[in-house]
């Protein structure tokens, strides 16, 4: 990078159509048209701070990395988040916010720009944080409160697999609660473009250490010294994605029916003493449901938890999206009113 990054790290300029909220793409921003308020989150490779513009006190959520930490993953040629994911997944926000005029459960990308030494990107900002620490602090949701957010999620990620981009990192964390109290998915760093996918660098690399039961292993290699988000990560992850073979949008549904057996639940459905545990329980479908479970998302959860992604509910042979939306799950559901209803209370 240096002074020159040598990447184009600029909005492409969207034509005006589609943005949300009347956002237009901002060009030329510096970090001195913000004031930094304080830190929100901390990633591997970057710290996300609440920022508001000094000339609209807009709130933001801005994600700084670091150029030299870029610099040292694409020098040890680290298939973790090199420039070419920054890149990627800078143009993945800009294309889901610009033109395909963003969502309402998706997190937008308000402007990227950059300093000398780091990456700067403006996003909205989600002020009731993650979905993981609401689960954490409530235990687990009743049947409405699940189907509501499970629906908000859900209407988000068939915007993304719309605008052919596949996620691949769902999870608790990464959805995140605006302050309207709708959800909203975040995280756009190991989300893949469907035309690019099964090419070069999966995100999830399985290394010799796979079949190791080795404390320390990591799969996919994603160390991460600032936070350790690794068991997070991987207790929602495909089998699919573990081989590398056959990674397409059903990884996502498989995330998705974790996140609901885990809103009703309290608890994922994969969990072990170790990372090396958890991935064999995910390649043989080792997982259990509570006693008094209850039925309808049981079986929904269940035709998404499939170990062959075409057999996965929501994929082209299993009834596509349609396939999901029409589950005896999502009966109640109005569609298309999501966004103008009223979330359910937290407690
Ligand atoms: P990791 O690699 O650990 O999954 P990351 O490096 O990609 O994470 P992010 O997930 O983008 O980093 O951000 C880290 C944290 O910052 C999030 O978990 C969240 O708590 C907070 N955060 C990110 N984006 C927003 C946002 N738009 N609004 C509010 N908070 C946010």
């Amino acid at each position: 990078f240096g002074s020159d990054p040598g990447i184009a790290f600029k909005l492409t300029p969207p034509s005006s159509s589609g943005i949300p909220g009347g956002m237009v793409a901002q060009e030329n921003k510096t970090p001195r048209d913000f004031f930094f308020v304080k830190t929100i989150g901390e990633g591997a490779f970057s710290t996300v701070y609440l920022a508001k513009e000094v000339t609209t006190s807009n709130e933001y959520a801005i994600k700084v990395i670091s150029k030299e930490l870029i610099q040292r993953q694409n020098k040890n040629n680290a298939d973790v988040y090199s420039a070419t994911h920054v890149i990627r997944e800078k143009n993945i926000m800009a294309s889901l916010t610009y033109s395909h005029g963003g969502h309402p459960f998706v997190v937008s990308l308000y402007c990227t720009f950059q300093d000398p030494e780091r990456l700067y990107f403006a996003m909205s900002y989600c002020k009731r944080g993650e979905l993981l620490t609401t689960l954490q602090q409530v235990g687990a949701f009743d049947m409405p409160t699940t189907r509501f957010y499970a629906a908000e999620i859900l209407s988000g990620l068939l915007f993304l697999h719309k605008c052919n981009v596949v996620h691949r990192d769902l999870k608790p964390e990464n959805i995140l609660f605006q302050d309207t109290g709708h959800i909203a998915i975040s995280d756009f760093g190991s989300a893949k473009m469907m035309d690019e996918m099964n090419k070069e660098d999966p995100i999830i690399r399985p290394s010799a250490s796979f079949d190791s039961e080795d404390e320390n292993f990591r799969y996919g290699e994603k160390i991460t010294k600032r936070r350790s988000t690794f068991v997070g990560t991987a207790q929602y992850v495909s089998p699919e994605m573990l081989t590398g073979v056959g990674v397409g949008p059903a990884c996502d549904f498989w995330a998705f029916g974790a996140i609901i057996y885990q809103m009703l639940s309290g608890q994922p459905p994969f969990r072990a003493v170790n990372d090396f545990h958890m991935m064999k329980k995910i390649q043989t479908l080792d997982y259990s449901f509570p006693e008094g479970f209850p039925e309808e998302p049981k079986d929904l959860v269940a035709k998404m938890l499939v170990l062959e992604p075409c057999d996965r509910l929501g994929s082209p042979d299993k009834g596509d999206a349609e396939g999901i939306m029409g589950h005896s799950f999502f009966e109640e559901i109005a569609w298309d009113c999501l966004p103008e209803l009223e979330p359910p209370t937290l407690h």
